[in-house]
């Protein structure tokens, strides 16, 4: 370790994205020694702030003795501790924290946190949407919007709605939540976490660390691991579960005339489901968790009902994209997992013509096929390699299918299929890297195309 007397304290940032970046914004202004190292290329827009910023950084590589000397190390989530440089950090001791810890040391805002298999962004851009249209100056952090670290230093909220993803919780410890929300937990990353469920599911429920009995735990009662996990844990937290119907303790549920209940120590609210902006019951879950967030922050019932309401909803997620000779497409790119599929499914009340396909994680489909079954009347499967496709719904069920490898015919066949009251629902259930940049390049290559069929 540095001598604090005389030497100023080292902090190397590892990843140069917006987090990373953000990070060593902060530490600059905190009086650090800063370096930032990134393994691959920075993008223009990055190393334009960080020249600007005069932090010295290094990209394309990992220099070892400009990063082993450091006092703590700021992981971007999206390095894996199996990467050869953590390994090195680890060997040396050398502490490793992520952004969001960081940020937290240097602000009392208040912090809403949100984490969950899906529906993090959907439910923090929610949480966002009221409390700005309530007029509260929050911040808007984590996977989405500007780093906290970087809004910390330089454009500071007294509240901030936080997306948290499990490779950000791993490595966090002091970071404490005033309102912590926990959607639902699924199998995903597990390449991540050894294979072992049981190691993701505790990096979720680190967002629990710390939590106060004056600090809140929102989340869904009817996920099994949820329900499990809580049985082996303690936490201080005032806990808040919602689920579609009412039970014992629920603090949120629909009740018989469908409307959304909502019950915290200060405030009761309902309104109906049928206001609410977003649709499919794994939306309404979406809302409760936003509802109790908002109603514990003393938000107006009336301007929780009116954002409730009035939100746009979130791009690549069941975005409506145009009606076209009656049939309805809908853009749900962000979809990259199989229970994603299935929420998605769930909402459907029309006829489905359903593009599957893309970058397969070791996909078990037979979770929506009871829907499939229920509401597709042909699959289009858009990918470099369809087989798993092909042959998984060619053996369970009589749907017509095509096997096609560009979005172009991809649509063309989704036209063949599609007649006059229909939906063309593109929610592939798998990552898009094998014909697209990103689920997002995904997402608005298909708008732009089926706004072109118009
Ligand atoms: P995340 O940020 O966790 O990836 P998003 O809000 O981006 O989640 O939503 C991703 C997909 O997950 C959406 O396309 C939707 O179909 C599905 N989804 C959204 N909310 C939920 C939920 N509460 N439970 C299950 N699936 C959901």
């Amino acid at each position: 370790m540095s001598d604090n007397n005389t030497q100023k304290r080292r902090i190397v940032v590892l990843g140069g994205g917006e987090s990373g970046t953000g990070a060593a914004i902060l530490a600059k202004d905190k009086g650090f020694d800063v370096f930032l190292s990134d393994f691959g290329g920075l993008s223009e827009h990055y190393r334009r702030i960080l020249t600007e910023e005069n932090i010295a950084f290094e990209e394309g590589q990992h220099t070892m003795e400009l990063i082993l000397n450091a006092d703590e190390i700021i992981k971007s989530p999206g390095i894996p501790d199996t990467a050869p440089v953590i390994k090195a950090v680890r060997d040396k001791n050398i502490p490793v924290i992520s952004e969001i810890e960081f940020g937290g040391r240097y602000t009392d805002a208040k912090m809403v946190c949100i984490t969950g298999s899906n529906g993090k962004t959907t439910t923090t851009s929610l949480i966002y949407h009221i409390l700005r249209s309530a007029g509260i100056d929050a911040g808007l952090a984590g996977n989405i919007g500007k780093s906290l670290a970087y809004q910390v230093s330089r454009d500071p909220h007294p509240v901030y709605v936080i997306e948290l993803s499990s490779f950000q919780l791993d490595n966090m410890y002091d970071f404490k939540a005033n309102i912590a929300v926990l959607l639902n937990i699924t199998p995903d990353h597990l390449d991540r976490y050894d294979y072992k469920m049981q190691n993701y599911i505790n990096a979720k429920f680190r967002i629990l660390q710390n939590m106060t009995p004056t600090d809140s735990f929102i989340y869904w009662k009817d996920d099994p691991i949820v329900s499990r996990q809580l049985e082996q844990i303690h936490t201080e937290a005032a806990m808040y579960p919602f689920a579609e119907h009412r039970e014992e303790d629920t603090a949120a549920y629909i009740d018989a005339e469908d409307n959304m209940i909502i019950n915290t120590p200060r405030t009761s609210m309902s309104m109906p489901r049928a206001d609410l902006a977003l649709h499919g019951l794994h939306n309404i879950y979406n809302s409760m968790a936003a509802g109790l967030s908002a109603c514990l922050l003393d938000i107006r019932r009336e301007d929780i009902r009116q954002a409730l309401s009035d939100f746009a909803g979130v791009e690549h997620r069941l975005e409506p994209v145009a009606t076209i000779d009656g049939v309805d497409w809908i853009n749900d790119s962000k979809a990259t997992n199989v229970n994603s599929c299935y929420y998605a499914l769930q909402s459907m009340t029309r006829p489905t013509v359903l593009i599957l396909g893309g970058k397969d994680k070791g996909n078990d489909y037979s979770e929506i096929l009871p829907f499939v079954r229920e509401k597709v009347k042909a699959i289009v499967a858009m990918g470099k390699d369809n087989a798993k496709i092909m042959q998984y719904f060619g053996e369970n069920t009589d749907l017509p299918m095509a096997d096609t490898h560009t979005l172009d015919d991809a649509i063309e066949a989704c036209r063949g299929f599609a007649r006059a009251g229909d939906t063309v629902l593109l929610s592939p259930c798998c990552a898009s890297f094998d014909l697209f940049h990103s689920y997002e390049d995904r997402g608005t290559q298909f708008k732009e195309k089926v706004k072109n069929l118009l």
